[in-house]
């Protein structure tokens, strides 16, 4: 592959350039010097430090080998990976390199903490930094020995696009956008600029979201997949290591205490392995291949912060601890400490299972509100002919009582059931509903007259299309409520309640902002409030229906009488005798939902 050379100068650097006779791993404990700045560790580069890089590292120096894939927890050094590739590559075997950002913003950080200083600290990159500062930006720097790197980003399709590229590092792949704009996959984009290369390397580096991430499907579609195995101090035995064998006390019940007293158990000879330990297992630790095809050109790498020198056992028993209830904490946990893909139990039980859970959940009967409720709120979902409602009671810390469930047939009927009725509550007194939302995307107009009668108490409500810039939900546009007045709706981001509740479901009962159920709930409300599962893909949420004609009406009713929580801000609330009482006109109302609907009175 002939190259093009632009001047005298570059082909001067080429002719005096050493042959490449050490490997990336070899360069970087020759060349590299690890700035001050953003590091943990400055000084020259020091391959024991981390010995499991090593292997990752020199593959890229291994001619059969095209594509590497590191999934990695944070923490392990695996931005350094790239680094001394890149300055292998940059000053070893110059050519054309492209390294990829999730985003322009990532690209600027990096290039600041990490490329630039590199670049100034190691002798043997700075002498071939361009004297022409135009050869010198952000996203393109030109060096004198003809190498070139260009930095883009996955949400630019345009960066990514038209330059043929040899070495390709895609950094951080599992938060790229899946199309870049209109396009393909950035990372198929970024992909077609090293067709022309007989010799080209791509690299991609990522902590994992999900089994459907790029980093996790890369992995799992590679030739050849490496775990890292150290031997026990003890026994000598080769394992690799798992956050199952980590173990701690908990007598305190403190995070404080488990952390102090971790340890990790050879799974052989179940001898403590301390963290002092670590060092010296690390260094007599080899990648071993789980599956292998003859002729390999991919080789994938799967590394568990569990490694990290620079992270305890104890720090993984705590974090595990505090993570553990909250379900986004724990993903985190799972992805960026144990490099491991989320994959959510819980969402994944079938649906009989699911109800089962819920059943765990039961606390309290139908109707009676417990005394520690600081307000009760309503969800409704508008049908054609049905309404479906759900009435909650609040504490202050969120955790929530159903108090009724249930189908009318008309908004006469839904009006006693929400604004003609006071709830008993344990203590002898009683609670009025203080705020309904209802669905307003179907039967607008009847909603709409139904929400301006009984307006403060109720409000009229619309899922999102988008996912409003991240807020749960947004005020009706003056222009709305121009043409509907104080019925005009609300904008709902509906996949936020879900999760909202779907992560109160997980609280178990008696902890602080649990979600119960009553004793004697419908078995139609259980199959529709499990008839959705949570999906995850490319850090977006996304719930659906587990089977195309579920009906999941009684779901959709939670989801708003959350959101009539959240607009009373109960944890502002505190228990009040005096609350105040909704006074509600007596009217007619046809009764027939007490015997036809629900049948729950
Ligand atoms: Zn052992």
């Amino acid at each position: 592959m002939p190259k093009k050379k632009n001047n005298i100068a570059d082909a001067f650097w080429k002719v005096f350039q050493p042959l490449p006779n050490l490997t990336v791993s070899e360069w970087a404990e020759r060349y590299r010097v690890i700035p001050p700045m953003k590091s943990a560790e400055p000084g020259k580069w020091k391959n024991d430090r981390t010995p499991y890089l090593k292997k990752i590292m020199d593959a890229f120096n291994d001619e059969n080998i095209e594509e590497i894939v590191f999934c990695s927890a944070t923490q392990v050094g695996k931005t350094q990976v790239i680094l001394n590739m890149l300055g292998y590559a940059v000053d070893f075997d110059p050519d054309s390199i492209m390294v990829v950002y999730p985003t322009e913003d990532t690209g600027r950080d990096v290039f600041r903490d990490f490329i630039d200083p590199m670049i100034n600290s190691s002798r043997n990159l700075r002498n071939k930094k361009p004297d022409n500062a135009n050869d010198y930006t952000l996203t393109r720097i030109s060096f004198k020995n003809g190498a070139t790197i260009f930095l883009a980003w996955a949400n630019s399709p345009a960066s990514l696009a038209s330059k043929p590229i040899r070495y390709l590092f895609l950094d951080e792949v599992d938060k790229y956008p899946i199309n870049a704009g209109k396009e393909a996959s950035p990372i198929e984009l970024a992909k077609e600029r090293t067709s022309t290369f007989w010799n080209r390397k791509i690299v991609m580096v990522s902590t994992p979201t999900t089994e459907s991430g790029h980093i996790w499907q890369a992995y799992e579609h590679a030739d050849v997949q490496y775990h890292f195995y150290v031997p026990c101090p003890h026994c000598g035995h080769y394992q690799m290591l798992k956050f199952e064998q980590v173990r701690w006390e908990n007598k305190t019940g403190t995070f404080i205490e488990a952390e102090n007293t971790a340890y990790y158990e050879c799974e052989k000879c179940g001898g403590k392995i301390y963290d002092h330990h670590k060092p010296k297992m690390l260094l007599k630790g080899e990648w071993r291949p789980d599956k292998r095809i003859r002729n390999y050109k991919t080789v994938a790498f799967h590394l568990s912060g569990l490694y990290s020198p620079w992270r305890t056992f104890g720090q993984f028993a705590r974090k595990f601890l505090e993570s553990k209830n909250q379900p986004e904490k724990l993903q985190n946990f799972v992805n960026s400490w144990l490099a491991e893909p989320w994959r959510d139990n819980t969402t994944l039980l079938k649906q009989e299972e699911a109800i089962e859970s819920l059943k765990t959940h039961i606390q309290g009967e139908m109707g009676l509100v417990p005394s520690d409720a600081v307000a009760l709120t309503a969800g409704v979902d508008v049908q054609a002919d049905k309404m479906y409602f759900v009435i909650r009671a609040w504490k202050s810390d969120y955790t929530s009582w159903l108090i009724l469930e249930g189908v009318v047939e008309d908004f006469d009927t839904l009006e006693s059931v929400l604004f003609m009725n006071r709830y008993k509550t344990a203590d002898g007194d009683s609670m009025a509903v203080e705020l309904a939302c209802i669905d307003s995307g179907f039967r607008t107009k009847e909603v709409y007259e139904f929400v301006a009668k009984h307006y403060p108490y109720a409000r009229a409500i619309k899922g999102a299309s988008t996912d409003l810039a991240g807020r749960p939900y947004s005020l009706p546009s003056s222009e709305t409520k121009k043409q509907v007045g104080p019925a005009a709706p609300y904008i709902v981001n509906t996949n936020f309640y879900k999760d909202f509740i779907y992560m109160r479901m997980r609280i178990p009962p008696m902890e602080s902002g649990s979600w119960y159920i009553y004793n004697g709930v419908s078995e139609d409300y259980l199959k529709q409030v499990t008839s959705e599962v949570r999906v995850l893909n490319k850090g977006k949420v996304r719930w659906v229906k587990r089977t195309e004609h579920a009906q999941n009406h009684l779901w959709d009713a939670e989801v708003y009488a959350t959101v009539a929580a959240d607009m009373l801000q109960v944890p502002f609330r505190k228990k009040n005798k005096e609350q105040k009482t909704i006074v509600v006109k007596k009217r007619k109302h046809k009764s027939n939902w007490i015997s036809g609907g629900g049948g729950w009175l």
